[in-house]
């Protein structure tokens, strides 16, 4: 008897995951890396000799929403994902190995029993999954018989010539996982073959992707890379807060008052405050469920609709709508998936939101959909008592923690001229020192990868170095200065 295993080792699955997430990382570089080689074309030389590091910040900025945060992303889903699959892959399994058909299972030749020589996961007309078709060969005659699992008889092995309606017989051989049956009609000795491919259809090798294993080194975030991630992210963050004006600010004050005004209720509050709604829209028996502790925090609930003449989607939409309105101002909501309806018998989940981040989005979202939090009074702003100064020095040590690391004052030596002629050793000072490091892409390039824009490969952090600086200038008082 074969059975069609789908499960296998853990290692299938990773490699499965880690190519999706190198295809998306992927994707994500050559969306970042196109559009700064055409703005590298376009762009006049002196743009980006002289504003350089800005051009490559923003080149790192795209580099992050679009490959590192992805990689992030695909990392934090990684193990949930791949057990996933392996549970899934093991519930076919275990269905597959406790298929039977109870009854009826003898020769419809001969009447004797018959044995399973298979199962197999098929597509079934008017099945919205996939069904199992079971195998049986007469132990006597050897005549085979195909049952979907229900015990209705195969739909491909109708024993009527389609020529000329007589008798016909049925083969059937499986080779590799195709199976091929023919149908030989008594009369007319009309053939028909029908045949099913059980493989993936994997027909043409891949061309061999030599970069497969180094971009998975580079796109397969571990703890470190995951770490690296954080750091730059909060940095971002940080940045972000420096610019962000009085403006911004003002703009986001109504996510605020919403994310005050919102209620974290205890589960046994949220049953207190949905059950009279339940009953109110005319739904009975209201019910919550176990809460499925993850990640997240979920439950089930159900109800009866107990209006006669209120036919799925009326009954649905009206639950939903006061769902949503009664939970408008708490910590949870109907799970997106929303309702299901069998028989006026209703279920859905909801989820609560705990972090504050979590809380900001969901206000967020709700805002969109039109919801408006009561405005609080706003307290006068710290801005008018303060001097404008401090804020000023402020800002700029907060600028130069945030752009600048191994900021150095050095100088250099240089003669001077005085009025009189006379040359004198000075010095200059100099201000040297790297772009901050948090402020880089940090997944490192391919070596020599000329999909990367060329200012971005030969960018080197450092400003303030002696190379860069004018050969002779003056000083405040019109004095000549040359570097030595
Ligand atoms: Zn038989
Ligand atoms: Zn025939």
């Amino acid at each position: 008897m074969s059975s069609f295993v789908h499960l296998q080792d853990r290692s299938y699955y990773e490699d499965r995951y880690d190519d999706g997430t190198v295809a998306k990382c992927r994707s994500g570089e050559r969306i970042v890396n196109d559009t700064f080689k055409i703005m590298e074309k376009k762009l006049p030389k002196k743009e980006l000799t002289e504003r350089l590091p800005g051009w490559y910040l923003q080149y790192s900025l795209y580099y992050f929403w679009f490959v590192e945060t992805a990689a992030a992303e695909r990392a934090e889903n990684r193990e949930a994902t791949i057990t996933k699959w392996m549970d899934e892959d093991k519930k076919k399994d275990d269905r597959l190995a406790s298929a039977h058909i109870s009854g009826g299972t003898y020769c419809r030749s001969c009447g004797e029993d018959m044995s399973v020589i298979s199962k197999d996961y098929m597509r079934r007309d008017n099945h919205k999954d996939d069904d199992i078709l079971i195998m049986f060969e007469c132990n006597a005659c050897n005549k085979r018989l195909a049952l979907w699992e229900d015990g209705t008889q195969w739909e491909g092995a109708k024993h009527e010539c389609e020529k000329c309606g007589g008798n016909t017989v049925s083969k059937h051989t499986k080779k590799f996982d195709v199976i091929t049956w023919t149908e030989t009609c008594e009369k007319c000795k009309h053939v028909k073959t029908d045949t099913l491919d059980l493989s993936d259809s994997k027909s043409e090798p891949e061309p061999v992707d030599k970069y497969l294993e180094l971009d998975r080194k580079r796109f397969v975030f571990d703890k470190d890379m995951m770490f690296k991630y954080e750091q730059k992210l909060n940095h971002l963050v940080r940045r972000a807060k420096l610019h962000a004006t009085e403006q911004d600010k003002v703009e986001h004050v109504d996510v605020y008052d919403g994310i005050k005004q919102v209620k974290k209720l205890k589960i046994a509050q949220l049953k207190e405050l949905l059950e009279p709604v339940f009953t109110k829209d005319g739904y009975s028996d209201f019910k919550l469920g176990d809460p499925q502790i993850g990640r997240e925090v979920s439950l089930d609930f159900s109800c009866l609709d107990t209006k006669d003449d209120r036919e799925e989607y009326d009954s649905k939409k009206t639950l939903h709508k006061s769902i949503e309105k009664v939970l408008e101002d708490t910590n949870w909501r109907l799970m997106s998936a929303g309702l299901s309806y069998r028989l006026g018998f209703l279920t859905g989940s909801l989820r609560a939101y705990e972090s504050e981040e979590e809380i900001r989005k969901l206000v967020e979202q709700r805002m969109k959909k039109g919801y408006i939090p009561k405005a609080t009074p706003k307290e006068p702003a710290e801005t008018d008592t303060k001097p404008k100064e401090e804020f000023y020095n402020r800002d700029m040590r907060e600028s130069v923690l945030v752009y600048f690391d191994k900021l150095m004052l050095g100088s250099v030596p240089a003669e001077i001229t005085l009025k009189s002629g006379i040359v004198k050793p000075t010095s200059i000072p100099v201000l040297s020192g790297e772009m901050n490091p948090l402020l880089r892409v940090f997944i490192p390039m391919r070596n020599n990868d000329e999909s990367v824009p060329k200012f971005i490969r030969k960018y080197d952090f450092k400003f303030g170095e002696d190379k860069k600086m004018a050969k002779v200038r003056k000083d405040s008082r019109g004095r000549k200065i040359r570097l030595v």
